[in-house]
């Protein structure tokens, strides 16, 4: 069998629709069958030790490898340009995946201070438990980094652009950097997609993806995907996340699978309505400020343009009366949804300081710019005009 569709320069449409598809097919069936079956039947014994010891190729037990999950581990792998990846139960599966593999005690992490709130309380509280160390420093200013990093630093992990504040960090000038010391980048992709940015083509060893957000985009399945450029690094992965067992469920590749294959089309009309959203909250008199990479004001707007397909769907906002104005307009949207989570064909409106990063210390939130006055909104395809009114109208009542 061979991947029907990895000619080389292929688009990231046509890679996004047949990225996974094997050549030949079983049936000539046209979407990738679900293989709901937890283990495999060896035709003999000496095949099943052949598979086991690695000799012969085939499936054993789905927590190693499956079919369909298979399918979608190629396909993602192809988007973000990696040797391979290896999908997890979850996004947060994806983020202790990597900690696990690439720590041990007495290692160093230089993180940015602005992560998914879960990510930092991970590495802070979780990892700290067993002698890691961890400096959480502002990466949008990679003179930070260089200071940060220590004889013992084995990883650096940032996200841009990052959850919620929308800093960009520079991810080539932060690879140089890393490698100089010797030391693993880690980026957590999750707000931009393969789709709009590749962190391995600028310098990264790995990307992390929370599934759950753009790749599947229906706000129906959790999931996640670690992407290696190496060899090397992508087998660390592999076997950390086996032994650990936070691997990702049939059916769950399946329905993200199916979610990828219209990526890129809700990624350019999602991110159309945001550039939209944030002029007109940019304008509005309720609104105090709009950070939103496409916005020529953003403080790292160039970065953003020079590593970015495209400035996403994901924006911040703060309003008049601080927190309570933000209360107000979230809870009188009626197009958009109040909820958290991210990256779907709807749009969501939350409060990161009270729902997301709620792991964060006030201090720490404060510190990383989460001012408890942000409301961060996920943009989807709705029509722009139902979205910039139900906004207007949430705004008046301010
Ligand atoms: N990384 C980022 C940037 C996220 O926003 C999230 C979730 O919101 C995660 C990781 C964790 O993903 P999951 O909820 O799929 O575990």
């Amino acid at each position: 069998m061979s991947l029907k569709h990895s000619k080389p320069g292929a688009g990231k449409f046509t890679r996004a629709i047949h990225g996974g598809e094997m050549d030949p097919s079983l049936f000539g069936e046209v979407s990738i069958p679900i293989f709901q079956t937890s283990t495999f039947a060896f035709p003999t014994a000496e095949e099943g030790a052949a598979r086991f010891t690695g000799e012969r190729p085939g499936y054993i037990y789905t927590r190693l490898k499956n079919p369909t999950i298979d399918a979608l581990e190629r396909c993602v792998a192809d988007l973000e340009g990696a040797y391979a990846a290896a999908a997890t139960a979850s996004g947060m599966g994806a983020v202790s995946t990597v900690c696990f593999a690439l720590l041990e005690s007495g290692s160093h992490v230089v993180a940015s201070e602005v992560l998914y709130g879960p990510s930092r309380v991970l590495i802070e509280r979780e990892f700290s438990r067993f002698g890691v160390q961890a400096t959480f420093v502002d990466t949008t200013d990679t003179g930070n980094v260089v200071q940060a990093l220590r004889s013992n630093t084995r990883l650096v992990l940032l996200e841009t652009p990052a959850n919620p504040t929308m800093g960009v960090t520079d991810i080539q000038a932060t690879a140089d950097i890393a490698h100089d010391a010797g030391v693993i980048l880690a980026v957590d992709n999750t707000f931009a997609s393969p789709y709009l940015q590749r962190p391995l083509e600028r310098g990264a060893d790995v990307v992390i993806e929370s599934c759950t957000k753009f790749l599947n985009g229906h706000a129906d399945v959790v999931g996640g995907m670690v992407a290696a450029r190496s060899e090397t690094v992508y087998k660390r992965i592999r076997h950390a996340l086996t032994l650990c067992g936070g691997t990702m469920d049939p059916h769950q590749a399946w329905l993200i699978l199916r979610g990828v294959r219209t990526l890129p089309l809700r990624l350019e009309r999602a991110q159309d309505n945001a550039m939209k959203l944030a002029f007109f909250l940019s304008d509005h008199p309720k609104v105090l400020w709009v950070k939103y990479p496409g916005l020529p004001d953003h403080p790292q707007h160039q970065i953003a343009r020079k590593q970015m397909d495209g400035f996403g769907a994901m924006l911040c906002f703060g309003v008049r009366n601080g927190v309570q104005g933000g209360r107000t307009v979230m809870n009188h949207v009626q197009t958009i949804t109040l909820a958290v989570s991210l990256g779907g064909v709807e749009s969501l409106i939350e409060h990161p300081a009270s729902m997301t990063h709620t792991g964060l210390s006030k201090e720490q939130r404060e510190k990383a710019g989460i001012f408890d006055e942000l409301i961060r909104l996920s943009v989807g395809c709705e029509d722009f005009e139902d979205l910039r009114d139900d906004l207007d109208r949430a705004l008046e009542q301010v």
